[in-house]
């Protein structure tokens, strides 16, 4: 059955959800975007993702040509459309159709784009037995050059990283920032367990201030685990008692293996175990 996709104010099938090929975002990566889930007919912290896309949009000084609400609105409805209660949805800004110049100016009409469907998760076992990753030798893109904070539409350098680890038979890669320290996942954010503390690299690392790391963090916080934000060299993790992964799709994710070195016991930890049931409970809370 054809999807149902809101685009520019209305609901169309996916077969007329069409953008120009003169769109910037098509030809440049110029625009912005979201990925959210809905549990139980509700949307995960939907506010968080919308403030996201406005702050992503305006660092590129790109005008939603929508209020807030509006989104929010549309995207329940894209849902609704295509009758979907636990689903994840793609929001996408671009910055319109536009000459074949890199000038934003001389373009028009953002497309906003909502587009939902079933969420496919990594395979059960990756949940059960933790993820093998490696280290990328692509570098997380300088905070000078592009800001990471941005959820732009130019996900390149991350492709590069996870096209090194699926090379290497990984599903997701580790990225550094140019100085050497660990920032990131391509598409997941990450946290290691030492001695009972839980650490996460700080923004400035250069990551994406992932919206299920908020959550993490807040969990970890109400549960009475220590959790701290601090620089991350790879020493720290292989030396780490427990390494997980939070992100949108992958939710939390244990990490047992980087670099062909067992984390811990080489096997999810205790608080690995628990932020992730503490996480599946929240979601499915009305908030
Ligand atoms: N880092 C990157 C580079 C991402 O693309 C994402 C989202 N897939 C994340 C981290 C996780 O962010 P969130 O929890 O908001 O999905």
């Amino acid at each position: 059955m054809a999807r149902i996709v809101f685009m520019n104010g209305t609901l169309v099938s996916e077969n007329d959800a069409k953008v120009s090929v003169f769109d910037h975002g098509l030809l440049y990566g110029d625009g912005v975007f979201e990925g959210l889930r809905s549990y139980g007919g509700q949307v995960f912290r939907l506010d968080s993702h919308i403030d996201r896309l406005w702050e992503s949009a305006k660092a590129i000084c790109l005008e939603i040509p929508m209020s807030k609400k509006e989104v929010s609105s549309a995207v329940n409805a894209t849902l609704e459309a295509n009758q979907l209660v636990d689903g994840y949805v793609r929001l996408v800004v671009t910055r319109g159709a536009g000459s074949l110049g890199l000038d934003p100016n001389r373009t028009s009409h953002p497309q906003v784009i909502v587009i939902a469907d079933t969420i496919t998760l990594y395979p059960r076992e990756f949940y059960d037995k933790g993820l093998s990753i490696i280290t990328a030798s692509t570098q997380r893109t300088h905070s000078a050059a592009l800001s990471p904070r941005i959820k732009s539409l130019n996900y390149l350098n991350n492709i590069m990283a996870k096209l090194e680890g699926l090379r290497a038979g990984c599903v997701e890669a580790l990225m550094l920032n140019h100085k050497g320290e660990v920032a990131e996942c391509t598409g997941d954010n990450i946290f290691v367990v030492r001695s009972g503390t839980l650490v996460t690299p700080p923004s400035d690392a250069g990551i994406l201030e992932g919206i299920t790391r908020g959550a993490v963090i807040e969990l970890a916080e109400a549960a009475k685990i220590d959790c701290q934000e601090k620089t991350l060299v790879r020493h720290d993790l292989y030396t780490a008692d427990e390494c997980f992964l939070t992100g949108t799709a992958a939710e939390v994710i244990p990490v047992v293996e980087i670099d062909s070195r067992s984390i811990g016991n080489g096997v999810p930890g205790p608080i690995t175990k628990r932020l992730t049931a503490d996480f599946h409970l929240m979601v499915r809370r009305v908030s």
